[in-house]
């Protein structure tokens, strides 16, 4: 089964043939929401440990958001809040770094000069996009291969129905700013479930140090880093492509 994407942005084809193609499948038990134009049901309340929670998604003018970016990542001159969580988690989080991340020393040292360790982003809980705020309570340290299906699978195909300035919808939610892997996985009820659609986030192309029984094994995660470390440009060239083409594996 083969799935083409576009991006972000790009509104994908409506009426007869957009049902045909969508991948999020109506339930009326499901956890939905209706951004006014096209409602996008999940099977599942939680993603990786990640609640959908119903959020406003308010799409400040460009102008703002370009601001709110570069103060996240910094400048010469300014640091940006992106590297101040990064040394306030090394400071004040440096053992839950390790025993649910499974980060070594070294991560944290570079961690406390504000730089990002390989495979884990600083994710804005609220997008900036949606509105979102550089503060410590709305940014999660998270592996890449959740961080991305929360994008991918969930933020996105909303924001693909939203006017241009914003709309209710589910953002994948937590108090925790660090990733906590053993809430892996699709969840409702505290049980886990297949997902309703085709992850558009294809595994293979992330290393394993998501998986909870992975995550904590120093010596799994740093030879999994390394065959990531090689791929990596490769991965974030293909997130940001005009269109992501890809084979869909079966649900996990
Ligand atoms: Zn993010």
């Amino acid at each position: 089964m083969v799935k083409t994407y576009g991006l972000i942005h790009e509104k994908r084809a409506r009426g007869k043939e957009k049902k045909k193609n969508h991948v999020y499948h109506h339930s009326s038990a499901q956890k939905s929401i209706s951004s006014g134009r096209q409602a996008v049901n999940f099977s599942f309340d939680t993603i990786h440990g990640m609640k959908l929670k119903e959020v406003e998604y308010k799409i400040p003018s460009r102008e703002e958001r370009k601001a709110r970016r570069s103060e996240f990542q910094g400048s010469k001159n300014k640091e940006g809040m992106r590297s101040k969580f990064l040394k306030m988690l090394a400071a004040e989080h440096a053992q839950e770094l390790k025993d649910l991340l499974g980060m070594t020393d070294a991560d944290i040292a570079l961690m406390a000069e504000g730089k990002s360790v390989n495979g884990y982003n600083v994710h804005h809980k609220l997008p900036i996009h949606g509105g979102g705020k550089n503060e410590f309570s709305n940014f999660i340290l998270t592996p890449l291969y959740p961080h991305d299906q929360w994008h991918h699978d969930v933020i996105d195909p909303q924001i693909c129905n939203l006017s241009a300035k914003g709309g209710k919808i589910l953002l994948p939610w937590t108090d925790a700013m660090i990733y906590d892997p053993k809430q892996y996985g699709f969840t409702k009820n505290n049980k886990k479930v297949k997902p309703n659609y085709v992850s558009r986030v294809n595994p293979e192309k992330y290393p394993k140090i998501y998986k909870p029984e992975h995550i904590a094994d120093a010596n799994l995660r740093k030879r999994e880093l390394e065959k990531f470390s090689s791929q990596q440009k490769n991965v974030n060239r293909k997130l940001v492509s005009t269109v992501v083409s890809q084979r869909l594996s079966s649900t996990r």
